[in-house]
């Protein structure tokens, strides 16, 4: 399945930009191997795999890897900032078929959006992307409901100060076609840490766009036991 997605004969690993590709893969042998041990990391709190832990307190939340780890972060840093459509369709592909989704289910695609002052020094908005390839894989609208308006970047910020900062700061977008109301979507983004986002993210769209919602991350912050 992963291995259509690449019609283009792959030169070099989408990874590090530096090696030949493996097989009909867009990642070299070494990037391939690190990958996979990604994917296998065990939660830290409850020794669980990304399928099985619960530690996120949100028991539909689905994601691929756990994000901690020296190679975690280079993946993510790849996702935030250095990837194509073609990339981003084989991580999103690989994400549905590693958390088992059953993506016939789903009518539709949403994604928290980044400060649009953020997407714009960073050229993209890498949930929005995220949700765009998920969209053009499995032929599901991407549903442009959600606007951040303003307030500090989360990551600097600690879990209390999260909450805080959270509540007013996503908006329903009113440019959008109103009509319509979704019967389950996805809630796609980079990273899940608190939750705190996404429980107000999923707040918004069940009040006003979907009957349910499920949230669909890359990774999960694989936090220290306490
Ligand atoms: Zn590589
Ligand atoms: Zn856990």
């Amino acid at each position: 399945m992963i291995m259509k997605i690449r019609h283009i004969s792959p030169a070099l690993c989408m990874m590090c930009r530096y090696r030949a590709c493996y097989q009909e893969l867009p990642l070299c042998k070494y990037c391939l191997a690190k990958f996979q041990s990604i994917l296998t990391e065990k939660c830290r709190v409850c020794n669980k795999s990304p399928g099985e832990c619960e530690c996120s307190g949100e028991p539909s939340h689905r994601f691929m890897f756990f994000y901690g780890g020296y190679s975690s972060r280079q993946l993510m840093y790849f996702i935030k900032n250095n990837v194509d459509d073609e990339a981003m369709r084989f991580i999103a592909e690989l994400a549905v078929d590693a958390t088992g989704l059953k993506m016939s289910s789903y009518d539709g695609v949403a994604y928290v959006p980044r400060l649009p002052r953020r997407a714009r020094r960073y050229g993209y908005d890498q949930a929005m992307e995220f949700a765009k390839a998920l969209s053009h894989i499995y032929g599901i609208p991407v549903i442009h409901a959600l606007k951040r308006v303003g307030g500090r970047e989360q990551k600097l910020l600690s879990a209390s100060e999260r909450r805080k900062n959270i509540v007013g700061r996503y908006k329903l977008r009113l440019d959008r076609d109103m009509t319509v109301r979704y019967k389950k979507i996805l809630l796609v983004d980079d990273i899940y840490t608190t939750g705190a986002t996404m429980k107000e993210c999923k707040r918004i769209l069940l009040d006003n766009v979907a009957d349910a919602v499920v949230p669909f991350t890359f990774a999960k912050t694989n936090f220290a036991k306490k």
